[in-house]
């Protein structure tokens, strides 16, 4: 009996670990196209920095993170960002300024420290706090985040405070972007309580957080992929190799590999972005594929520099700031990482990542190297960076992050039905429903589950 797992990201990494402990008798197979495992979980070490390339942290609240970091053995690794450094900013015109305490996920709740915050303008306070008394809006139609926030919050709210934060979750533009996909939670809160902040607000406190609320890895995140593969005990891990196909066959799937190679299986977990499993599922079922086809991705590049403390004015106080997208940047964020983390960078060193590409704009993954260091180095000048970066890493995210739009949920529904006529086939990773590093390992668990369960039904 076999099954083959298509995508060596955390999500494939997942599904094939999980796998293994539910079908011990199974071959496994874990085909990755490119010749490293780990997906958008990339680190590299270069002359003492440690550089994210993708990822750099994830929320401790989602079970399936710590969970995972403790069942490899890697809860010790564990680290929260710098206490010291606990604030962030965002940027208006060329100036930063402090984001509010009080939030509540991204929505503020607590008004009284919102009176000194220069972020949002007195008219935008009162239109916030106005909020209490809106009357929620009964129709079930989805909406977008923008559309509700602003109508919710206000324009200003939305624009400066709650858009570069959703932004720097989904790297997308809140006018097409879900409500129901990505936040239902907002909504329900309007209509049970007729208010989002009165509702925010009467959420019962959350049990005390034993870990802070982001975490990482102080080896990098990249120690978790090498962690779950080394654990991996009867599955063949095949990286270099793309997958070209999935067909029905006589007893399960027929897997086309490049080079012609053809493995026969039971069942099969997708666990890659939606446009390659569309490409995958071409021959098996159109409508599945199409519906996979219809997902839009945001391409993202990550620009890491690192200067000489001397060479940067700006003290560098705070997590970093996020770019409001009415700002009409190239820019997202950017991330002072050694003041976020320990261990990012050496002594007399700082290490810096900017954050470039807006869905919907220009695809800055196109630009070559020098044009996207002048990029962030232009956006640096802001902290007062002028010199050359002592060390400069890019790393290109082409259609790196799904985008939950409107009609997501309406497309997940048809995946899943169309799914339900192919037992022996599952889908996992963060095309679905939740793209941060916990939601993707759950995701990949579940569909080792679901996938043992259809097989189960199989008949013979
Ligand atoms: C720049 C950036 C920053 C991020 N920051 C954070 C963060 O700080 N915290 C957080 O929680 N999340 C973050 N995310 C999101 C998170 O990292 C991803 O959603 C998650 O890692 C995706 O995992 P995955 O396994 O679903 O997909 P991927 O990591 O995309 O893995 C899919 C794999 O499938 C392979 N593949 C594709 N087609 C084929 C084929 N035909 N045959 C074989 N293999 C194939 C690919 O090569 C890839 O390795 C970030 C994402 C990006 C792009």
């Amino acid at each position: 009996m076999k099954a083959v797992v298509i995508g060596g990201g955390i999500a494939g990494l997942a599904a094939a670990r999980r796998l293994e402990s539910l079908l011990p008798e199974f071959e496994i197979d874990l085909v990755e196209r490119s010749q490293r495992l780990g997906g958008k979980l990339l680190t590299e070490h270069m002359h003492g920095f440690l550089v994210e390339g993708g990822a750099d942290s994830f929320l401790s609240r989602k079970e399936r993170g710590v969970g995972l970091c403790e069942e490899l053995g890697l809860a010790g690794e564990l680290v929260g960002r710098r206490p010291e450094s606990a604030r962030s900013y965002v940027r208006h015109g060329s100036e930063l300024h402090l984001l509010p305490e009080g939030l509540t996920g991204m929505i503020p709740t607590d008004l009284d420290s919102l009176a000194d915050s220069t972020l949002l303008s007195q008219v935008g306070r009162e239109r916030l706090a106005a909020e209490v008394d809106l009357p929620p809006v009964p129709t079930g139609a989805d909406e977008s985040i923008a559309s509700f926030v602003t109508r919710r919050l206000g324009a200003e709210a939305y624009e400066r405070l709650v858009e570069p934060l959703m932004t720097g979750i989904y790297g997308g533009d809140g006018e097409q972007l879900s409500l129901q996909a990505t936040f239902p939670n907002l909504r329900a809160l309007e209509l049970e309580h007729g208010s989002l902040i009165r509702g925010l607000l009467a959420q019962s406190p959350e049990a005390v957080a034993t870990r802070p609320p982001f975490v990482t890895l102080a080896s990098g995140l990249e120690t978790l992929v090498a962690r779950v593969a080394e654990g991996l005990r009867h599955t063949r891990v095949v990286t270099g190799r793309a997958a070209l196909g999935v067909r029905r066959s006589d007893h399960g799937y027929e897997v086309t590999l490049d080079a012609g190679e053809r493995v026969h299986s039971d069942g099969v977990v997708l666990c890659v972005p939606a446009f390659a499993a569309a490409e995958l599922l071409a021959d098996l079922d159109s409508d599945l594929a199409a519906a996979h086809a219809e997902i839009p991705y945001a391409s993202t590049a990550v620009v890491s520099l690192a200067y000489r403390d001397g060479d940067v004015v700006h003290p560098l106080d705070g997590y970093g700031y996020v770019v409001p997208r009415a700002e009409g940047s190239e820019m997202l964020a950017c991330t002072w990482t050694s003041s976020k983390w320990e261990g990012r960078a050496p002594d007399g060193f700082v290490l810096i990542r900017v954050y470039a590409g807006r869905f919907g704009g220009r695809d800055v993954v196109e630009d070559s190297d020098d044009e996207l260091v002048g990029l962030a180095r232009d956006e640096l000048r802001l902290l007062g960076i002028e010199a050359e970066p002592h060390l400069s890493r890019i790393d290109r995210w082409p259609l790196g992050m799904p985008q939950y739009v409107l009609g997501h949920p309406e497309r997940l529904k048809r995946i899943e039905s169309a799914l339900a006529d192919h037992p022996g086939l599952a889908l996992a990773g963060a095309a679905y429903r939740g793209v941060g590093i916990p939601d993707c390992i759950h995701s990949g668990e579940e569909a080792a589950r679901s996938l043992t369960e259809s097989l189960a039904r199989v008949p013979g």
